[in-house]
């Protein structure tokens, strides 16, 4: 997964961080966020920029995330096994 925060781009203190499964995506949250969050400095910020420009900068601070609910949920469910329900039954 891939996350960008808030506060490494527009050096606000600012707790928002755009989680998504690629760069686009949380570019894209982002911006939207800074847009509505932060008219403001989002302003300032593209002042002489353009928009690619802004990308380009985003995408050096988007970081990868693992994240560890992922792995080995599909195991859990395999190990719970109903045959030896059955060898009970009998023995009552
Ligand atoms: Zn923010």
């Amino acid at each position: 997964m891939k996350t960008l925060s808030c506060q490494d781009v527009s050096g606000l203190a600012c707790p928002f961080v755009a989680k998504g499964e690629t760069e686009e995506e949380v570019i894209q949250q982002l911006m939207d966020h800074a847009k509505t969050a932060h008219p403001e400095e989002s302003a300032k910020m593209m002042e002489g920029k353009s928009e690619e420009e802004m990308k380009e900068m985003m995408k050096s601070k988007v970081k990868e995330e693992e994240v560890a609910g992922d792995m080995g949920g599909g195991d859990t469910g395999e190990a719970a096994g109903g045959d030896m329900g059955g060898d009970t039954g009998a023995a009552v």
